[in-house]
């Protein structure tokens, strides 16, 4: 689906929302993010280089995150996040890439974040070989100090559930229909009473549209909540 408008996000500090470019430099001046580095930054502890780290889906972009992530941390943790928030639905395998497509080389999940990234470095993630699910993930900024939080890495902002219509009536969607969009290219976007009328069951009954990239897709059905 492609949207002449950016997609919404909420910064997790201030909870102010932000268009999606507008997030990457609202993120380094936000007062209360600034405020939390610097109590971490006054802990005793080494400091390391902490990674600016933006995700979003690889089709339309309008699944974005952006995350804050230790040197340290390996992109098999990362992996980890991505199927928690946005992807799992039957442990399927994944692979890192530097570059997009299958004819790139893959990055082993054990190489650590500070071993890759730099900027303008973009790693490719796909989920699943089948019907696959492919993030995106790009250096934005780095800064040395600690961390300010416990976790491998922090989430710093996620897009807003976007805001789909109802290709009936018009009202708020809250449902997918996969049918359709196979037989029609269209988007089955639908409200709850016309989810429980629609006439499309070849494909199931319509899933519930959820924060994540990968609703409709193989046996997805979210929650999308982020594991910290
Ligand atoms: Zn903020
Ligand atoms: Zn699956
Ligand atoms: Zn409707
Ligand atoms: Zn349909």
């Amino acid at each position: 689906m492609t949207r002449k408008k950016q997609t919404r996000g909420q910064c997790t500090y201030c909870k102010k929302t932000y268009a999606k470019s507008g997030m990457l430099r609202h993120l380094p001046a936000c007062s209360q993010r600034l405020e939390a580095i610097k109590e971490a930054d006054e802990q005793t502890g080494a400091n390391e280089y902490i990674f600016h780290l933006r995700a979003q889906d690889a089709w339309s972009g309008d699944f974005w995150l952006d995350r804050e992530v230790r040197g340290s941390a390996t992109l098999q943790q990362i992996d980890e996040y991505l199927r928690a928030i946005w992807l799992e639905c039957c442990g399927h395998l994944s692979r890192f890439s530097l570059g997009g497509g299958w004819g790139s080389e893959e990055i082993s999940g054990k190489r650590q974040v500070r071993q890759i990234f730099a900027p303008d470095v973009e790693l490719t993630h796909i989920y699943d070989f089948g019907s696959s699910s492919e993030t995106t993930i790009k250096f934005v900024s780095m800064r040395k100090g600690k961390p300010t939080t416990c976790h491998p890495m922090a989430l710093m902002a996620r897009n807003s559930v976007p805001e789909d219509t109802c290709i009936e009536c018009g009202q708020p969607a809250a449902w997918l229909c996969m049918e359709c969009l196979y037989k029609t290219g269209q988007e089955g976007l639908l409200c709850d009473q016309h989810a429980e009328t629609h006439s499309h069951d070849n494909y199931g009954e319509p899933v519930p549209l959820v924060n994540s990239p990968r609703t409709g897709m193989c046996g997805y059905t979210g929650p999308a909540e982020p594991p910290y």
